[in-house]
């Protein structure tokens, strides 16, 4: 599913790959849907058929190979590059040795979060965030967990998200907070900066963002679809947030299912 923020402060644009087609989810707001996984699972990597995705959506054999797939991109501030240890050295000076970004962002209440440069704004959509500020630009991975690490002792770093499918979360003014946490990380972030070089660990003076989702309606009660038990999903299309459908009968997060051949109608 292809996310995009809307036009002109417009509602956030959802599109589902089907095929050669990219189906139009907003238009379809209010209206039947069905979705029929055929037990088919293809590698979002290598296209090879699999019969259990791994990491949401990758065979077993790229989960264990690929650098993508290691624990360190999820906690970046184990980085093992320099041991001389990493799966892919070429593949990380492409994706780990890149300028990346912590920001704050609000998408069931406060939290802190890390991307690289390029995937803004794409990865607020996805966690179904109202608001978001970049807050630092950090020249790798790696330095981006280590910042991560200092905001986790002040703030959250997940998405409680039921809260955000309930749409249970208030507007906040993230600047206010920025110069909170940063008053407070004062220390933590001289310490990096010493280790690092001064200009590693550079503030950022951008605007607060924020991204209004086409949801007709909030469950109330969040019931889970889930393709491996169920493989018939069906309902009225009431909202679409993050990576999940809002349907009458209830919600599914269509990431967890990357790679499911499914059929749309
Ligand atoms: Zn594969």
């Amino acid at each position: 599913m292809a996310v995009a923020p809307g036009e002109q402060g417009g509602a956030v644009r959802y599109r589902l790959r089907a095929g050669e087609h990219r189906l139009d989810l907003n238009a379809r707001l209010g209206q039947p849907l069905r979705l029929e996984w055929t037990g088919a699972i293809a590698c979002t990597h290598c296209g090879r058929a699999t019969k259990k995705s791994f990491a949401q959506g990758y065979c077993y054999p790229c989960f264990t190979r690929l650098a993508q797939c290691d624990t360190c991109i999820v906690k970046p501030e184990t980085c093992h590059f320099d041991a001389g240890t990493c799966r892919e050295p070429e593949w990380a000076e492409r994706h780990c040795f890149q300028p990346h970004v912590i920001y704050l962002a609000n998408s069931s209440g406060l939290k802190v979060g890390i991307t690289r440069g390029t995937q803004v704004p794409t990865r607020w959509l996805d966690q179904g965030a109202i608001q978001a500020l970049p807050i630092l630009s950090v020249e790798t991975r790696q330095q981006s967990g280590l910042v991560e690490m200092l905001f986790k002792e002040e703030v959250a770093d997940r998405t409680n998200w039921r809260a955000m499918l309930k749409g249970e979360v208030e507007p906040m003014d993230l600047l206010t907070e920025r110069d909170r946490l940063l008053a407070r990380l004062e220390s933590g972030l001289g310490q990096l900066r010493q280790r690092f070089g001064a200009d590693a660990i550079r503030l950022l003076d951008e605007p607060p963002v924020s991204f209004d989702y086409p949801v007709l309606e909030f469950p109330r009660k969040i019931v889970s679809h889930n393709f491996d038990k169920k493989p018939e999903v069906t309902g009225t299309l009431l909202g679409l947030k993050g990576q999940y459908l809002i349907l009458d009968s209830g919600v599914i997060n269509l990431r967890k299912f990357t790679g499911y051949e499914v059929a749309v109608s």
